[in-house]
This record gives structure tokens, C-alpha cells and sequence, in this order.
């Protein structure tokens, strides 16, 4: 049977970080195993797909102490402006990085590319075991974890940290419980290229259905997001690519001319999952495992990221037992006041910006054009939004 300092289950965003982070901050070597199901390249990976995300100013400020940045830099696209409108109405709010006196407001990474640089920095590292296979089981006791895995080996840890997702299988064997609201949304993705070049603008708007992001990528194309209702989403998504591009264009608008050509789409039904306890004996939860949001506001991961960050700090403090109650208390306090701002942020804009009473369609829009005319970090929504959080 193996024995490891830190077991990690799941090797996506959250995971893949956390283990990379570890030792990176610690002053002693430690030895941390990552389970995951999915070889990095495999198509079908839930947590390396198709999606391109927007990391925020402090996610990446956060990558940078992790030594993880100057890889992640070649690949990302800055944001150094965001546009936010309501389809049908005048309020709107600009923001620039010269506003802000930041060098990009956020990057916008594929995740394909991410899993492949966090891959090649583990297998260089000689303190990370990947080992793919699932949990199926987890026992505790006083000083040790025992995960037994799909493959039919035991492996032992003095922490096990849950990465692996909304479902979490090692939540529900220690029995963490989930709370969920169906936002009644599903976000359908694509790449679209556009008429007119992006130059390193964001777009979100929000129409009656819901909202539409399109986020700069590289060689000139968008990353889409459409938030709308299930069944005009299954629509949508059988839509040929002219009648899509048709419909995406009537929503959009024209701000970057003809949208031209849209790519593969896939869909996310949106759904918020949150588990309050976020560590228990010998346990700790991160990333989507400890809460899945609304992408409305592009928050999931540079949430996520702030788990991780605190977790790898709590470990690398510690002095003898990286799962002892003192690591585990340090990162629940930690995390508490973040954790509940920001779902709550979420979820209040999505039930402002996704509907079209008239009460709500005028607040949103006093709201943008307040916004607009406030001194612009003393928004929290921005502070949020730019990863600007203490922990
Ligand atoms: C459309 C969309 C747009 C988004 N845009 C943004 C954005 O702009 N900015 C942002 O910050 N976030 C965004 N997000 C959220 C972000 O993508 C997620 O928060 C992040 O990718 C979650 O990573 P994770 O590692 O916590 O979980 P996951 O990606 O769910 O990974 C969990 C991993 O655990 C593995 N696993 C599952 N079960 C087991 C098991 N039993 N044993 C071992 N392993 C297991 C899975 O194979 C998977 O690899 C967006 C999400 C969506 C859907």
C-alpha cells in the first residue's frame, strides 16, 4: 500500500494547482498523490475540455507565486477592456485597464491548454504521483485516510482534499452535504470568429433569456458563452451553423460586425452546488467540489483558486501533520467569508440580469450606469471580479 503526505482526488483546475502549489510553498518536501480518471489529452476529460475561461488579476497574481504563471502567460489572452450592455436599454459600463492602473483586467486561457502545462510541470516533479484511476472508497482514521481506488489498489494519506468536482463521490462517503438550485439555464460554448478584430475586449450582455459573454482568445477569435433557458438551448444547439450565427448575432449585437464562423458547441447545464462544510477529520474540499456557480460572472475557478491557495498555504505552515485539526481550522476560517460573498454575488446577478420585469430591467440598468460613476475599485462587484480578495 502507498503512502503519501497529500492525496488529492481529482486532477483538473483545482487539483492539478493544489499539488503543483504544495510544494512549491512548502519548506520540506512533501509526497502527494493525484487520482484522476482521465489521461490529460482524452477528449472526454470533464475538467480539460473545450472551455476557454477568464481568469481574473488576482487568480493570475496567485499563479505567479505558484511558479506556474510564466508558462501560463504564453498561452493566455489579456483582457484590457470589458464591455457590459443590456441588449434592449441604455445602461452600460466600460472598463479599461487604464481605469483600473492594472496591465490586463483579467487572461483568457483554453483549459486543454492549462491541463497540458500542469501535466508536464508534475511529471517533472518528483514529489507528485498521477495515478489514474477513481476513488471508490474512503475510510478514515485517527491519523490516516485510506482510499481505495477504482483500479483495485489502496492508497494512504494524512490528508485527503476533494477536487473532484460538483458530485464529488469522496463528499458524498463522508458525507458532506450538497445544496442545489437549478438556475433553469443551460450555458452553450463555441468559438466564433468575428468581422472586426477583438483587440482585447470582453463583451458581456444580457438579453431577456439570459446572458451572452464573448471572451478574446487567441488568433483573433471569441470564446462564447450563451446563458438561456433548457429548451431554448436544445434548439440552439441543433441549429445549423448559419441559423446559430443568425440568432447569436440578433442577441450580440453588431459591436464586432458580422459574426462570421462559430466552432464546435458544447453544453453545461447551470446549476449552483454547494457544500457549507468544507472540511471535516482528515478532509478538506476545494475548487467545484465546494461550490459550483453560475458562469455569469466568471467567478468558478478564480474561487476555486482561492481554496486552493489558502489550503497550500495552511499545509506548507504546518510543522509536522499536514492533516491535523490546526491546518484544517486555519483554511475553514479562511475561506468562510470569501466563499459566501462571492456565491451570493453570483446568484443575485443572475436573478437581476436573467429576466425582464420592468422593476428588474430598470435596477439593472441604474445599477450599470452606477457603476459607471463610481470610483471604479471601490465596487466590490469589480473587486470581486478582478480577483482583488482577501483571504
Ligand atoms: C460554460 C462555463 C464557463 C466558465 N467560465 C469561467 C470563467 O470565465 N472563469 C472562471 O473562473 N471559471 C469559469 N467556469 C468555472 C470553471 O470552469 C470551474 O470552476 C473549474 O474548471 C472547476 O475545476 P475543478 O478542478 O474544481 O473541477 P472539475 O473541472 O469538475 O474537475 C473534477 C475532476 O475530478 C475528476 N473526478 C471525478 N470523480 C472522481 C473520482 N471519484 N476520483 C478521482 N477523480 C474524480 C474528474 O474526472 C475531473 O477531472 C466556467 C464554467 C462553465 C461551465
Amino acid at each position: 500500500m502507498k503512502q503519501f503526505d497529500v492525496v488529492i482526488a481529482g486532477g483538473a483546475m483545482a487539483g492539478m494547482t493544489l499539488a503543483l502549489a504544495i510544494n512549491k510553498l512548502s519548506k520540506q518536501p512533501l509526497s502527494i498523490a493525484v487520482i484522476e480518471p482521465f489521461p490529460v489529452d482524452d477528449l472526454a476529460h470533464p475538467g480539460f475540455d473545450s472551455r476557454s475561461i477568464a481568469l481574473s488579476y488576482g487568480s493570475a497574481a496567485i499563479l505567479r507565486k505558484f511558479g506556474l504563471w510564466e508558462e501560463i502567460a504564453k498561452i493566455a489572452t489579456p483582457i484590457e477592456h470589458i464591455h457590459v450592455s443590456d441588449r434592449t436599454h441604455a445602461g452600460m459600463t466600460d472598463i479599461a485597464t487604464q481605469e483600473v492602473g492594472l496591465e490586463a483586467l483579467g487572461y483568457v486561457v483554453e483549459l486543454a491548454d492549462v491541463g497540458r502545462i500542469y501535466y508536464r510541470q508534475a511529471q517533472l516533479d518528483d514529489n507528485i504521483e498521477l495515478i489514474q484511476a477513481s476513488v471508490s472508497q474512503v475510510t478514515r482514521h485517527e491519523k490516516k485516510v485510506q482510499i481505495r481506488l477504482t483500479n483495485e489498489t489502496v492508497v494512504e494519506g494524512k490528508l485527503l482534499v476533494a477536487a473532484d468536482g460538483a458530485i464529488s463521490t469522496c463528499c458524498q462517503q463522508l458525507g458532506h452535504e450538497l445544496t442545489e438550485h437549478n438556475f433553469d439555464q443551460v450555458a452553450v460554448i463555441a468559438n466564433v470568429t468575428t468581422e472586426l478584430a477583438h483587440k482585447g475586449q470582453a463583451f458581456e450582455r444580457f438579453t431577456e433569456s439570459g446572458p451572452v459573454a464573448l471572451l478574446p482568445m487567441s488568433e483573433g477569435r471569441m470564446s462564447l458563452v450563451w446563458c438561456l433557458h433548457p429548451e431554448h438551448a436544445t434548439e440552439v444547439m441543433d441549429y445549423d451553423d448559419k441559423q446559430f450565427l443568425s440568432e447569436l448575432q440578433t442577441a450580440f449585437g453588431w459591436r464586432l460586425g458580422k459574426l462570421k464562423k462559430v466552432g464546435q458547441r458544447a453544453s453545461y447545464p447551470l446549476l449552483l452546488r454547494y457544500r457549507k462544510e468544507n472540511v471535516s477529520h482528515r478532509f478538506a474540499v476545494v475548487g467545484n467540489a465546494a461550490q459550483t456557480l453560475h458562469p455569469i460572472a466568471g467567478q468558478g475557478f478564480n474561487l476555486g483558486i482561492r481554496d486552493v491557495a489558502t489550503l497550500a498555504e495552511s499545509i506548507a505552515h504546518s510543522t509536522h501533520d499536514v492533516g491535523c485539526y490546526q491546518v484544517l481550522k486555519r483554511f475553514k476560517q479562511s475561506r468562510s467569508d470569501d466563499r459566501d460573498a462571492t456565491i451570493e454575488m453570483t446568484s443575485a446577478l443572475v436573478h437581476l440580469f436573467s429576466n425582464d420585469y420592468l422593476a428588474t430591467r430598470i435596477g439593472r440598468n441604474v445599477g450599470l450606469f452606477a457603476m459607471d460613476n463610481l470610483p471604479i475599485l471601490k465596487t466590490p462587484l469589480l473587486r470581486r471580479t478582478l480577483g482583488l480578495v482577501s483571504r
